[in-house]
């Protein structure tokens, strides 16, 4: 069994954490927030007083944290400090060049590195299902694979330094762009007088078919566990969704690709933010949708 630092206990952090104590691991964990170190604790973490304590004796460290730059900050307090060959995995979801960095800053303190960022939100993180995708070198990911497993329902190495976090927003941008398609079909039906169910049973099986559709249907009733049969109570704030497209549409740029729809689905999850609605899941855009229909 594997001693790990845990830096970053948040809504995901501290579940992943749990799952891998149930693993066997020892967790210590390091957060700047009381009340997440006081839930990692009753999962059996044990807290330390900083990221730097959070290193004694460890082989590996877990980062779940909100944005490169808490990421790279992290890193240049730590890597230094670190037992010699330790690996390291950010799973937070951060920008490709923030990534790469993180990588160049562990490697030059002869760490090893890997990008793991994932999919499948708290529930996943709960039941130990999340997706992780996976960049770095072979040997670094072959490493942190049974490392990842007790958090994992399935991990993908995308190859190289940076390739999880390319995989996580191009995933992302294909969720904000298909979630704002399924959402516009509704409420033109109802403009129309077709039935949510309706349309439901005829593009879950047809060629309208997604998962924005089938698992995660934003209008209450066909998919009775979906975000907005509970008042669109995330699951995934949308206030992440614009984090991550306003990723995509970075990354877009930096790479000379264009993506029209991915900067549309980035403008109109920036305007449901703006009023307000960050905290409430991505799905309920149909509102937004539907309030701005005649
Ligand atoms: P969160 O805000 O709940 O947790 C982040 C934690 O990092 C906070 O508790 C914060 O106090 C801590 N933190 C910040 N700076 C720190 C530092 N210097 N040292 C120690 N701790 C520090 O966010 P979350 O929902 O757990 O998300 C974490 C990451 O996972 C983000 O990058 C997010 O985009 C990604 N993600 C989230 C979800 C989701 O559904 N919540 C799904 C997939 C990916």
């Amino acid at each position: 069994m594997t001693t790990i630092a845990f830096i970053g206990l948040g809504n995901m952090g501290n579940p992943m954490a749990a799952n891998l104590i149930k693993a066997g691991h020892t967790v210590q964990g390091f957060d700047l927030v009381a009340e997440s170190l006081a839930v990692a604790r009753d999962h059996g973490v044990t807290v330390m007083a900083s990221a730097v304590a959070a290193l004694k004796d460890a082989d590996v460290v877990i980062t779940m944290l909100p944005a490169g730059k808490h990421v790279l900050s992290v890193y240049g307090d730590i890597a230094p400090k670190a037992k010699t060959g330790a690996l390291f995995i950010d799973c937070s979801t951060i920008d490709v060049d923030s990534a790469k960095k993180a990588h160049t800053l562990a490697q030059k303190h002869g760490l090893q590195s890997i990008d793991a960022p994932v999919s499948g939100g708290t529930g996943g993180a709960t039941a130990g299902t999340l997706t992780f995708m996976a960049g770095g070198a072979d040997e670094a990911f072959a490493r942190a694979e049974p490392i990842l497993k007790p958090m994992a329902g399935r991990i993908v190495h995308c190859g190289g330094d940076g390739a999880g976090q390319a995989a996580k927003i191009c995933n992302n941008m294909i969720l904000g762009i298909s979630m704002i398609g399924v959402a516009e079909a509704f409420v033109l039906a109802e403009k129309l007088g077709l039935s949510h169910q309706a349309l439901f049973d005829v593009a879950s099986t047809s060629s309208g078919q997604c998962w924005s559709l089938t698992s995660y249907c934003p209008v209450p009733g066909p998919v009775p566990n979906s975000p907005a049969n509970k008042d669109y109570k995330p699951g995934f704030a949308a206030a992440l969704m614009l984090k991550d497209l306003k990723l995509s549409q970075e990354a877009a740029q930096g790479a000379g690709a264009v993506t029209p729809m991915g900067a549309e689905a980035a403008q109109l999850y920036a305007l449901f933010n703006a009023q307000g609605n960050g905290g409430v899941d991505f799905s309920g855009i149909l509102n937004f949708l539907r309030g701005r229909s005649a």
